[in-house]
């Protein structure tokens, strides 16, 4: 559906999911094992609906590392940015779903590859040739992936590229509350696309109002768009001449993991070879119903990459 090229910055990692929600991760009798990490779903969920994507992350040269590798290239992403470290091991991260369908996270990451990209093991001509760029890296306060983010992030908006931002705030990641903020906000005016969900809202507000207010407090100068996701609500989109909103589809959602990741690589694809799309708001709600049509598709199955739709099931879910 698009021929630009979207680079995902960021991890990739290995979700151990208990093979029964509600119940702790000790208390788990078992953990299927789920390919992850929001930037890396992102390119996945691009490639899924006919868009072109590469991934750029650093994975352990371990076996979860190459079968990660595998899965992004089996999904047609590129895998030509992906460094491999000799000591640090791949992420892995540990998910318990709460019985209300919401997940919360623990990590290994002693440290993990993801970590440990350099700036000079950025793959350049790839980053320059990216039509879209986003990142979103739950690294982003560690060094040396910090530097390979902003050098990353940097040549991509040079080359002009749209930039687009995920903070995938992580709590229990961040050394405080204050720090994740501070963090957060120092790569906040860089960005011409921005999507945060309602917890994000509310935590970089520090106002518990989920309204356009709030919303718009967030606004900088350069910023195209900023986009609200609101779950089983659907979501709110910014610009500098208009704001309103998009409902949800209505689905049975039984795991939302990779809802706004899907929601976030529809979004993109869609607007990669034509960035206008965003200025138009009939264009623009077109292509915001359609991300959460792939939002919603993702809810009703579990995990998130195996969740996340091909083109022709959002066209028929659309359709149905
Ligand atoms: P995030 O991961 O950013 O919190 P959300 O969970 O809000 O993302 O999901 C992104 C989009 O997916 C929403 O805007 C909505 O359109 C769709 N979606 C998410 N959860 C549901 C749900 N329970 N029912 C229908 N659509 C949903």
């Amino acid at each position: 559906s698009s021929d630009g090229l979207i680079v995902s910055f960021g991890e990739m990692l290995i979700d151990f999911v208990p093979t029964v929600s509600g119940v702790s991760l000790a208390e788990a009798p078992g953990f299927l094992k789920a390919p992850g990490g929001a930037p890396a779903n992102v390119a996945i969920a691009v490639a899924r609906i006919g868009g072109k994507a590469a991934f750029i992350g650093k994975l352990g040269d371990d076996e979860f590392g190459h079968m990660l590798a595998g899965i992004l290239k089996e999904n047609g992403v590129s895998a030509d940015g992906i460094p491999f470290d000799k000591g640090a091991r791949t992420a892995l991260a540990f998910v318990t779903l709460r019985a209300d369908g919401e997940r919360e996270f623990m990590f290994y990451r002693n440290p993990s590859a993801d970590m440990m990209l350099t700036p000079d093991e950025l793959n350049l001509e790839l980053i320059r040739s990216a039509k879209v760029f986003h990142y979103g890296s739950i690294s982003l306060i560690v060094e040396p992936c910090r530097s390979a983010h902003l050098k990353a992030m940097e040549v991509a908006k040079d080359a002009g590229a749209l930039l687009s931002y995920d903070p995938n705030l992580r709590l229990p990641l961040w050394p405080s509350a204050d720090e994740a903020r501070k963090q957060i906000m120092s790569i906040w005016d860089k960005a011409d696309v921005i999507k945060v969900s309602d917890v994000e809202l509310e935590f970089l507000t520090g106002n518990n109002n989920i309204d356009d207010a709030s919303a718009m407090s967030l606004w900088h100068d350069n910023l195209k768009l900023l986009l609200v996701t609101l779950g089983e609500n659907g979501c709110r989109y910014y610009t500098k001449n208009f704001h309103g909103s998009v409902d949800a589809y209505n689905v049975k959602a039984v795991d939302t993991t990779g809802a706004g990741d899907s929601f976030v690589g529809a979004l993109l694809c869609k607007i990669v070879s034509d960035h206008d799309i965003i200025q138009d708001e009939h264009r623009l709600k077109e292509v915001l119903k359609f991300a959460c049509a792939c939002g919603a598709i993702t809810t009703t199955k579990k995990g998130a990459i195996p969740a996340l739709p091909t083109e022709k099931e959002v066209l028929a879910f659309l359709e149905g």
